[in-house]
């Protein structure tokens, strides 16, 4: 553990020597643990009041004045907003506070289908959104976590994507390894804002993301996710052109088809 907390660097010195600097990185580290403990219990202590707020708030009926109305419908809008970024901001504490996480099979036939579902119900037939099963290979991960950092790639492809344009679901081998992307025809993001992208609350545009029911979490629970799982998020963009988010998985976490039950 104490060797945890140092920070050891080797750096170059002089002619054939080295320099090995070793920083005590213990008061970093219970900060970062404060930080974390901060979060989640805000986050937690904000959920009963939140559901409270949200409860009452669909019980009111503005009959008697009619034009409390769009007020109402204002407030419903916000309320269910903030009740998901909590709800996202617990998801992300939960998964800082794991080391690993259950590996399961995950039937990807299943996911991809279910997937394909919730992009056509975020779409409501305004995308073109295809499935493109390339292997039946399975992966071995946590089907709940996986799912939602796969579900949070498709849903930024709906609501990046105007009008029109097209989503394809992609799982394949490349070599070995077992890769799940997502293609978008959609807005693009230009190579300036890559680097921070996956950070909590960064977004390229509040506004449209605020529009379009983000919570500016979602990119930050993909990485996370794919840490729990070795795996990395590629990101190939292009403004006015598209987006493709591919997760990349280890080759040992490739599971051959489940063979068909029989009798
Ligand atoms: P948000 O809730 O704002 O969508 P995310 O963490 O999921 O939060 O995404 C962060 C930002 O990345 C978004 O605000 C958006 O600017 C950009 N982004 C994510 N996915 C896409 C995409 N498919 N096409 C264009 N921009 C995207």
């Amino acid at each position: 553990d104490d060797a945890l907390r140092l920070g050891l660097r080797i750096i170059p010195y002089a002619e054939g020597q080295r320099l090995l600097v070793a920083r005590d990185m213990s008061k970093l580290m219970q900060l970062e643990q404060v930080r974390r403990d901060f979060v989640a219990n805000v986050s937690h202590e904000l959920r009963t009041p939140l559901t409270v707020v949200h409860g009452y708030l669909d019980l009111i009926e503005p009959d008697q004045s009619p034009e409390l109305e769009p007020i109402l419908v204002e407030l419903r809008s916000q309320s269910r907003r903030m009740t998901q970024i909590v709800e996202d901001l617990l998801t992300l504490s939960r998964l800082e506070a794991q080391d690993s996480l259950p590996e399961e099979r995950v039937s990807m036939t299943g996911v991809l289908q279910t997937l394909r579902r919730e992009a056509e119900a975020l779409s409501l037939g305004r995308h073109a959104i295809s499935l493109d099963l390339r292997t039946d290979t399975d992966l071995t991960g946590s089907t709940k976590e996986l799912h939602s950092a796969f579900s949070n790639l498709v849903s930024n492809a709906v609501r990046y994507t105007p009008a029109g344009g097209s989503i394809a679901i992609r799982w394949e081998l490349r070599g070995a390894e077992p890769v799940f992307s997502v293609t978008d025809t959609g807005q693009g993001i230009a190579p300036s804002h890559l680097p921070r992208i996956t950070e909590r609350f960064y977004r390229v545009s509040s506004s449209r993301s605020r529009d379009t029911g983000g919570t500016g979490l979602g990119l930050s629970i993909v990485k996370h996710v794919l840490q729990l799982h070795q795996a990395r998020l590629c990101i190939e963009s292009e403004v006015g052109v598209g987006s493709t988010f591919s997760c990349v998985f280890g080759a040992e976490r490739a599971l051959a088809a489940a063979a068909e039950e029989t009798g």
